[in-house]
């Protein structure tokens, strides 16, 4: 037998992420609701930061994202030096993972957490432990009672994605209060601005005062600016200093960093796409639970649908009705949501576009619907 390289226990259990799929084979203007990226697009000042900055390509970026730092330092009315940005905030919760944990460590998330979580898990040779949830939702009582003295972080988007559910305030403070001290609570706030104000807490108070909390918040959802990967994280100074010391100097580019600064100044534009979700979202909702199908409630850009158990009529089946059709939504096999569709937020046509093919679906003879496709 050759030699070969071998990588680190863990990797190769790892399935690689396969994002949203953006096109349906024949179709010029595929509709794609894969991906939860923003229906409006991002403020019109951002695109033309990102154009002014093609004068000045052949810059390096400032390492310390320093104007963008005190930018969100202002908006949000926290201590910029207690923010950290990076590719994504993806590259963020990887970097925790790999200052936090490592072989022998746990690390704990949700059933249905977001797929960044076994992969950054699995990636340092940390052990997953998944917490089970009730109704789509992350169940704290879970969560802790999977807490060991080898856990060393807990992963919880909230709201979370792919099931648009979301825990209140009360909750994550009483996650937090449950955790010893040694465990890095990480909140991901990836969809905060979408989320409702009242019960709703991003993190932000908790990462602002507790030594083991960090909060991530991202550009690519309701600032639209997914293609540019910006993210950021904020936390107590050790663990921000910790971040810092292990990413790449020059890990958010300076196009992303233009637009970012762009993009926050314009929270008119952030209002008008929270509004037309807001709008879109309930409509929609509604409609597809009146064709039959079971709608997970979601404050999120997306809708977690559940199709019957039925040949003809479940996820599958649906999928491939919708791609016929040039609609693009996301299989959840990954998530362990085989029966389930996850579909964005468009503009209002595309909504429009998808419930009426739902509709359609539902009411299709099921038998035909089976035997007439091409898997
Ligand atoms: C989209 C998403 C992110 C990451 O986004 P980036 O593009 O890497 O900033 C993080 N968490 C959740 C739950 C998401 O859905």
């Amino acid at each position: 037998m050759p030699v070969q390289p071998t990588p680190r226990p863990g990797i190769m259990e790892i399935s690689p992420y396969v994002g949203g799929r953006s096109t349906a084979s024949g179709h010029a203007n595929t509709i794609k609701l894969s991906s939860n990226e923003s229906a409006l697009g991002p403020s019109p000042k951002a695109q033309a930061a990102y154009r002014e900055l093609a004068g000045s390509l052949h810059r390096y970026p400032d390492g310390g994202a320093t104007e963008l730092r005190m930018a969100l330092g202002a908006l949000h009315g926290i201590d910029p030096d207690r923010i950290v940005c990076g590719n994504g905030s993806d590259e963020l919760l990887q970097l925790v993972a790999h200052a936090y944990a490592g072989p022998g460590d746990e690390i704990v998330y949700c059933r249905h957490g977001f797929l960044v979580y076994p992969i950054a898990t699995l990636a340092v040779g940390a052990t997953p432990v998944v917490a089970p949830e009730t109704d789509y939702t992350a169940d704290v009582d879970a969560i802790l009672g999977l807490v060991t003295e080898r856990t060393r972080i807990v992963f919880l988007a909230n709201p979370n994605n792919p099931t648009g559910t979301y825990i209140p305030k009360g909750e994550i403070r009483r996650l937090w209060g449950g955790l010893p001290e040694h465990v890095v609570l990480v909140i991901d706030s990836a969809y905060a601005e979408f989320a409702p104000t009242e019960d709703y807490d991003s993190g932000i108070e908790l990462a602002g005062m507790a030594p083991n909390v960090v909060m991530t918040r991202t550009f690519s959802k309701a600032y639209g600016l997914a293609a540019l990967r910006l993210g950021w994280a904020y936390g107590p100074p050790a663990i921000i200093d910790v971040l810092h010391r292990i990413r790449g100097p020059f890990n958010a580019n300076a196009a992303a960093l233009a637009a970012a600064l762009a993009a926050l100044e314009d929270q008119d534009h952030i209002a008008r796409a929270r509004q037309h979700n807001e709008r879109c979202l309930g409509a929609l909702a509604a409609r597809l639970g009146a064709a039959g199908l079971h709608v997970v409630p979601s404050v999120c850009n997306f809708l977690l649908v559940r199709f019957p158990d039925e040949s003809g009529r479940d996820a599958a089946a649906a999928d491939r009705f919708l791609t016929e059709r040039g609609i693009v939504a996301r299989r959840m096999e990954p998530y362990h949501l085989a029966d389930c569709l996850r579909i964005t937020i468009g503009l209002e046509a595309e909504n429009e576009a998808l419930a009426q093919a739902l509709e359609a679906f539902m009411t299709a003879p099921a038998a035909g619907a089976d035997a007439g496709d091409d898997r």
